[in-house]
């Protein structure tokens, strides 16, 4: 018989909850913050002040040695090389990376296995899923040591905000750490291990307020989460004239937007450094202290940006992003097409890093709306839009086909015949008089598996 942790767990007295979440911290701490860690992470802070040729050097030296392994070792691999009659000599380094063809999700998902090198201990492995909305989740397989690397590149962003592990910090993602029919605080449980407070999304909704005080009892030195879900907080926080003060706020896994950013700032009276990481763990952009947009970590990966899978961007295009992870032996992933899409800066950021930088435009394919004469509409546009209509509390896009676009709303009780009119019509400028526009007032909207709001949801995919 197998136990379900889970279960278990979530029958458990609160003490023993904590001291739960703090084992899984000891084991984690051991893992992920151990003396390899530490080294690493001092490496790590001297890679990101790298010049261009120095960053070249380091990542044409390990994508040697990826491919090499490739070739030996993975079937996947060895069977398309051997098929462009290509030796692992081939590939020298980045320029030459374009000799091998790009990975889709859909290779992926039928070749996974063949993707797997067959002479890392399989014991050693770490096994996850991506969340994609849509069909079939896809399988991944990482090493321990791509783990730890991401854990190190997390932690050299953290330390550009002034965090350090052990600093105190509170997080707010989708995480199940307090039983789902819980009517009373705590919402929360501790990780003694890390001094990390780990808040409950489900419960958060009914008990903002309890939530708030937490916090501020608590005095984090930084908060982490869903941008969605520290934005419930940032408004409640405003309505009732509440700050506390934190030294930074960190982002990630739904798409930013310039108002839950200007919230957050106000009410936690610090800069939000938003970072873009792909669970595939090939891509990894962080935003430095000029928040000018997010560089990519090209010395965790090789990022190309591409449009049509053919080309590179020119200045000012957006493409898909393009991924070769530099530190995953279990199942490397070479060229692979994620599903975002972004568009590189063009100018150099004044601190100095060569790490490329991606403008705050980055969204998935998914989250683009299309006009029904083929325009691409960006989700920040859209969301400018809505979030100047003050009586609407919540509000998702969701785009079916080319002529009609659904948006449903959760109204304050404000909301009048007025808000409906006017947002049709400031639709209608962006969409065309031809986009059929359907309001449906619904109580709530709901997340996706992983608990992360999406503002849109387009079933038609825009080309990128
Ligand atoms: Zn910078």
């Amino acid at each position: 018989m197998k136990f379900d942790l889970n279960k278990i767990y979530q029958h458990m007295p609160v003490f023993i909850q904590n001291l739960g979440v703090s084992y899984y911290g000891l084991k984690l701490y051991r893992r992920e913050y151990g003396k390899k860690f530490r080294a690493m992470l001092e490496e790590f802070e001297k890679q990101q002040w790298y010049s261009y040729d120095e960053l070249r050097e380091y990542q044409n030296r390990l994508l040697r040695k990826l491919i090499k392994h490739c070739y030996d070792n993975v079937p996947y691999y060895n069977q398309v090389m051997r098929g462009r009659k290509l030796k692992p000599e081939d590939i020298k380094g980045v320029d030459d990376l374009k000799k091998m063809p790009l990975l889709t999700r859909e290779t992926i998902k039928e070749h996974g296995d063949e993707l797997l090198a067959g002479n890392v201990n399989q014991k050693k492995l770490v096994i996850g899923y991506t969340s994609g909305t849509i069909g079939v989740p896809m399988k991944l397989v990482w090493d321990k040591r791509v783990c730890l690397v991401k854990n190190v590149v997390d932690w050299r962003q953290k330390s550009i905000a002034g965090i350090k592990p052990g600093d105190r910090m509170a997080f707010l993602y989708a995480s199940a750490v307090v039983p789902l029919n819980r009517r009373k605080p705590p919402f929360w449980r501790y990780n003694w291990i890390l001094n990390h407070l780990h808040f409950s999304n489900y419960h958060l909704l009914d008990n903002v307020e309890y939530y708030v005080n937490k916090l501020s009892a608590f005095k984090p030195k930084a908060i982490e989460g869903y941008p969605s879900l520290l934005y419930v907080l940032a408004r409640f926080m405003q309505s009732e004239n509440i700050v506390i003060p934190v030294q930074a706020v960190f982002t990630s896994s739904e798409t930013l937007m310039p108002h839950q950013r200007e919230a957050l700032e106000a009410v936690f009276d610090c800069k939000v450094f938003d970072f873009y990481g792909l669970a595939e763990r090939d891509v990894f952009a962080t935003e430095c202290e000029f928040h000018r947009g997010k560089h990519l970590n090209e010395d965790f990966g090789i990022t190309e940006v591409m449009v049509d899978g053919e080309r590179p961007t020119k200045a000012g295009e957006m493409g898909r992003i393009v991924a070769t992870g530099l530190h995953n032996y279990a199942m490397p992933l070479i060229r692979y097409q994620t599903t975002d899409v972004t568009m590189l800066a063009s100018s150099e950021c004044a601190c100095g890093r060569s790490f490329p930088l991606m403008e705050n435009v980055t969204a998935r394919d998914q989250d683009f709306l299309v006009t029904a004469d083929g325009r691409r509409i960006s989700p920040y546009i859209v969301v400018g839009i809505t979030r100047r209509f003050t009586n609407i509390r919540e509000h998702q896009f969701i785009q079916e086909d080319g002529n009609s676009l659904r948006i449903l709303i959760i109204r304050s009780d404000s909301y009048t015949d007025e808000d409906s009119r006017a947002l049709i019509e400031q639709m209608k400028n962006v969409f065309g008089e031809k986009m059929n526009i359907e309001l449906e007032f619904v109580s709530s909207i709901p997340r996706t598996k992983s608990g992360k709001f999406r503002a849109v949801i387009s079933k038609i995919s825009a080309e990128f």
